[in-house]
């Protein structure tokens, strides 16, 4: 799992192109989308590139653990005490775009209908 010097979010995790941060630790960074889907849209993003859960391996998986531990802290400092809604987007069908595992963390409002 090393950086892809071509990945856009292990650029951003290496701070070599900027971003609006609201988190990091030595695991992950959280940083605002460029595109936000609702008035609070932020990306939770393990450091160590991996495109795909298909692609995680244990050190990986460690990461994501790590990622949805610290969410709850991020939500509250973001001011999201009345909820937040989780999506990974993996593969073609789900429209994934950057190929670097991330975590949309979306609220701020009451979100649209459910899906599932
Ligand atoms: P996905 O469709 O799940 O792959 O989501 C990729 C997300 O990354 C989209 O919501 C984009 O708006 C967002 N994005 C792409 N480039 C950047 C960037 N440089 N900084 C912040 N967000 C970005
Ligand atoms: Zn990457």
């Amino acid at each position: 799992m090393k950086p892809d010097t071509n990945c856009i979010f292990c650029r951003i995790a290496a701070g070599e192109i900027p971003s609006n941060k609201v988190y990091e630790d030595e695991q992950v960074v959280a940083f605002k989308d460029l595109n936000p889907q609702a008035p609070v849209h932020v990306l939770v993003v393990p450091k160590a590139h991996f495109a795909t859960l298909a692609e995680m391996d244990a050190e990986g998986a460690e990461l994501v653990k790590h990622a949805l531990t610290v969410i709850p802290q991020i939500a509250a400092s973001l001011g999201l005490a009345s909820g937040y809604r989780l999506i990974v987007n993996q593969g073609a069908d789900a429209g994934q775009t950057v190929m670097h595992l991330h975590i949309h963390l979306l609220g701020g409002k009451p979100l649209g209908e459910k899906i599932v």
